[in-house]
C-alpha cells in the first residue's frame, strides 16, 4: 500500500495574506492550480509567483481553475505558460473579457479570451481527479467554488464568498448536500474582525428603495463589477424614472443578465444621453457611477444646481474613499451621502456556520492576513483538525 497514489496540497501563496492566493493540489500523475491572483498594495509577499512548470520552464501543469474575477484571485493569470489551459466560470470570464477591452486604451491586454469555460454543476475530468465548480456568492459576479475528488478524497476550495448575498439560501443547500468532506480550504478575510452589525444584500436594496424615494436625483457610487448591488440599485428606481449608467456599464450587465434569475436581473438601465439631459432632470433617476473625469463634472453639477434633491450613495469598502478620485466625488458630493454597503466575504459567524455544517476532517483558512488562526479562538467541531500549513509547505489529504 505503500506506493499508493495520494492528494498532495500545497498553498504557493496567500497562506498568510489576503492577496495573491494560489493553492495546488496534485497527484503523482498529475497537477492543477486554484486561482492565481496579485498581492493587495502593501500586504505581504509582494514577489511575482514563480513556479517551475507553471510559469517557468517546460510545463507541468494539467490546468489551472479560477474562482472569480478579482485581482488577488486573476491578477497573475498572464505569466502562466501558454500550453496550460486556464477555465473560469463562462459569465465570469464574458465579465472579465468586457472590462479588459475597456481598458484596452490604457493599455490592458485583452487575455480572457484565451480562458476555458466552465457551467456550474458541470464537472471536468483530469487524469485522477473530478473538479466540479459549484454556484457560489461573492461581490464578484458567478463566482464558484471547487469540489475536487480522487484518489478516495474530497477537498472543498471555497473561493471569496459570504452567507449574506442574495444566494445565502442557494449556497447554505449545496454545502448541506456535500457530503463528507476531507479537507475543507476556506478563505478567512473577515476572520480578526467580529460583525456586531449584521446586514445583507437585502438590506443594501431596502436602502436603494428608501433613498430612491427620497431624492429625485440618485448617484450610486459602487464597483462596476458589483453586479449584484448594481442590479438592486436599478430594481429599486421608481417607476417614471430613469435607470442611468454609461455604455460600459451598460454592456456589463446585460452580459451578467443573461444566465441570471429572472428576480436578480437589472432593470431598464440606460446609457445616459446628453441630448435626455431635459427628462432626466423632469422625471428624475437613479445612475449609476464610477469616481473621474467622466461622471463626477455631472454629479457636481446636480449637487450645485439641485443641493436638497440630489444624493451619493457611497456603495464600496470604506478604505476606497481616500482613494484621488473617489476622496474629490465625495468632497462635491457632502451636502448628502448615504452610506449602503455589506462586505463580500463571509463573517466570522458564518464561518464557523460553514465549518458545523459540512464538518470537514481537516480544515486550512488561508486568503487572510491573521497570522495564527489557531488564535482566533474559532469553534470548530471537535473532529475537524485545524491545519497550519505556510506557503510552499506540501501536505497529504
Ligand atoms: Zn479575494
Amino acid at each position: 500500500m505503500s506506493d499508493e497514489n495520494k492528494i498532495r496540497v500545497i498553498p504557493r501563496r496567500g497562506a498568510m495574506q489576503i492577496g495573491g492566493v494560489c493553492t495546488e493540489i496534485a497527484t503523482d500523475n498529475m497537477r492543477i492550480m486554484f486561482d492565481f491572483g496579485s498581492p493587495l498594495e502593501g500586504e505581504g509577499r509582494q514577489d511575482v509567483l514563480d513556479i517551475e512548470g507553471v510559469t517557468t520552464g517546460k510545463a507541468n501543469c494539467d490546468a489551472v481553475f479560477i474562482t472569480h474575477y478579482h485581482g488577488d484571485h486573476v491578477g497573475e493569470v498572464p505569466n502562466i505558460m501558454a500550453d496550460i489551459p486556464v477555465y473560469m466560470h463562462k459569465t465570469a470570464r464574458e465579465i472579465l473579457q468586457a472590462q479588459q477591452e475597456h481598458k484596452v486604451s490604457v493599455g490592458q491586454i485583452v487575455w480572457a479570451k484565451e480562458i476555458k469555460e466552465l457551467t456550474e454543476g458541470v464537472p471536468i475530468v483530469i487524469k485522477d481527479l473530478k473538479i466540479t465548480p459549484l454556484a457560489s456568492d461573492h461581490s464578484a459576479s458567478d463566482s464558484l467554488m471547487y469540489l475536487v475528488e480522487g484518489c478516495g478524497k474530497r477537498i472543498l476550495i471555497t473561493g471569496d464568498y459570504r452567507l449574506h448575498g442574495f444566494y445565502a439560501d442557494r449556497l447554505k443547500g449545496t454545502l448541506k448536500n456535500l457530503g463528507h468532506i476531507d479537507l475543507l480550504i476556506t478563505e478567512g478575510t473577515n476572520l480578526s474582525r467580529s460583525s456586531s452589525n449584521y446586514k445583507d444584500e437585502q438590506w443594501c436594496e431596502k436602502e436603494f428603495w428608501r433613498i430612491l424615494r427620497e431624492n429625485k436625483y440618485v448617484f450610486l457610487l459602487a464597483s462596476s463589477s458589483n453586479i449584484d448591488r448594481i442590479a438592486a440599485f436599478s430594481r429599486c428606481v421608481p417607476r417614471g424614472e430613469y435607470a442611468l449608467t454609461d455604455g460600459y456599464q451598460t454592456h456589463v450587465m446585460r452580459i451578467a443578465d443573461k444566465n441570471r434569475d429572472e428576480e436578480f436581473k437589472s432593470f431598464k438601465i440606460h446609457p445616459y444621453r446628453e441630448e435626455k439631459r431635459g427628462l432626466y432632470e423632469k422625471g428624475g433617476f437613479g445612475m449609476i457611477i464610477r469616481a473621474g473625469k467622466r461622471h463626477t463634472p455631472l454629479v457636481k453639477e446636480f449637487f450645485e444646481k439641485y443641493p436638497d434633491k440630489t444624493c451619493l450613495v457611497y456603495s464600496m469598502w470604506k478604505g476606497y474613499e481616500t482613494l484621488p478620485d473617489v476622496a474629490e466625488l465625495l468632497e462635491y458630493s457632502k451636502g448628502h451621502i448615504e452610506r449602503v454597503h455589506v462586505s463580500g466575504h463571509i463573517t466570522k459567524e458564518d464561518l464557523e456556520q460553514v465549518i458545523s455544517i459540512i464538518k470537514p476532517e481537516k480544515l486550512m483558512i488561508h486568503h487572510t492576513d491573521v497570522k495564527d488562526v489557531g488564535e482566533q479562538r474559532l469553534k470548530i467541531p471537535i473532529s475537524t483538525e485545524l491545519l497550519n500549513i505556510e506557503d510552499g509547505e506540501s501536505f497529504i489529504v
